[in-house]
């Protein structure tokens, strides 16, 4: 049998990319604000219906570029433990302390609820995550923001194409970031955005992401965090098949849950909510269970993904422990069970025949 992982990047027909490639050749003009990258510019908003999003060089930049344009002093940020390791290294790598607020049992995201408690003179910003494309409770984190005076960064590095009551779930907070990693739903190889419908913060992010001039004239304090050419050209390629690609993976995603019907506990997606399918976590009864599980799927060369492990409140490098039960269960016994737009119908049944 062919191994299969958690995912597989999506790559366009190579003949498409070459016409690009093409098009580089006769500008020669590889990076820099370049004809590709403001077309892909152009047409990712049009895609996820936004007015504003600026191109970056990775998602982990899009977080740091973020803090930054917030203008938010030193203190603390409120963020959730349950994420990839980014979005806590982005808090760190901007000289922030990391507060650690518990997540919530039904969409993985931080409790609303447990905000208010963690927040203290030295707060300054909270910054969730829409994990797996679930929906934080964006109301309710935007009344606590106003009455606290806090501005909100939402990580949405798995969010693209997420619809979340009318409009892209990208479009919340006073700045949000997506990730075009390889790995992820839609890709520019590397690459990431900043999206904010606030005049000022875009104009930082545009001057902090190319090192903070305009010609000689230096405004601020910058750093390089451009795509390049070649990476916009992939994603104008991708651009033309997500829809195709996220189709394909809602068909798997529905298979799953019919064949692992009642076996797993798994989020349940709001009815005001349009999914994005960008993952399938399922929980297992405890962590021995898990590894029983992944131990018997990889004798059947079959990868998933302890998404997301461990808890971050956990890294060895953050000094104040600080609790937080939910998401450490969560984390000690959800893998993610590969998704990806070519995955077989077929191998997804042999995954559930191999987890029952
Ligand atoms: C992938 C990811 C990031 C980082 O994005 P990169 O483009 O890989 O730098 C940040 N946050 C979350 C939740 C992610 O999954």
């Amino acid at each position: 049998m062919k191994r299969i992982n958690v995912t597989k990047t999506f790559l366009p027909p190579i003949e498409e990319y070459q016409s690009y490639l093409d098009s580089i050749w006769s500008s020669s003009q590889l990076t820099n604000q370049g004809p590709l990258l403001l077309e892909f510019e152009e047409k990712t908003k049009e895609y996820l219906g936004l007015k504003n999003l600026q191109a970056v060089a990775n998602g982990t930049l899009a977080l740091q570029l973020a803090i930054r344009a917030l203008d938010l002093g030193e203190g603390e940020i409120i963020t959730t433990p349950f994420s990839y390791v980014a979005t806590t290294s982005a808090i760190l790598w901007e000289h922030f302390t990391p507060v650690f607020v518990d997540i919530d049992r039904t969409n993985f995201c931080l409790d609303a609820n447990k905000i208010e408690r963690a927040i203290t003179d030295k707060t300054k910003a909270i910054m969730p995550v829409h994990v797996f494309g679930l929906p934080c409770n964006v109301e309710e984190i935007d009344q606590i923001a106003k009455k606290h005076n806090l501005k909100v960064i939402y990580d949405g590095a798995h969010a693209f194409g997420v619809k979340y009551r009318g409009k892209s779930l990208l479009d919340y907070g006073d700045i949000s970031t997506c990730s075009f990693h390889a790995t992820k739903l839609f890709h520019t190889i590397e690459g990431g955005a900043a999206i904010s419908n606030n005049e000022e913060i875009n104009r930082k992010v545009d001057l902090q992401k190319r090192f903070g001039h305009h010609g000689d004239e230096h405004i601020m304090l910058g750093i390089n965090a451009k795509l390049t050419e070649f990476q916009a050209a992939m994603g104008l390629c991708n651009l033309k098949y997500i829809d195709e690609n996220i189709n394909k993976r809602k068909q798997l995603y529905n298979l799953y849950s019919k064949l692992l019907a009642g076996r797993f506990e798994v989020p349940t997606i709001s009815a005001d909510t349009i999914y994005n399918y960008g993952y399938y976590p399922v929980l297992a009864e405890n962590e021995k269970q898990l590894t029983q599980l992944i131990d018997k799927l990889g004798h059947k060369e079959i990868y998933p993904r302890r998404y997301f492990y461990p808890s971050l409140n956990n890294l060895p490098y953050i000094d104040k422990r600080q609790k937080c039960p939910v998401s450490e269960d969560i984390a000690s016994r959800i893998m993610c069970l590969p998704l990806y737009a070519d995955l077989e119908e077929q191998s997804v049944e042999e995954i559930c025949e191999a987890l029952k």
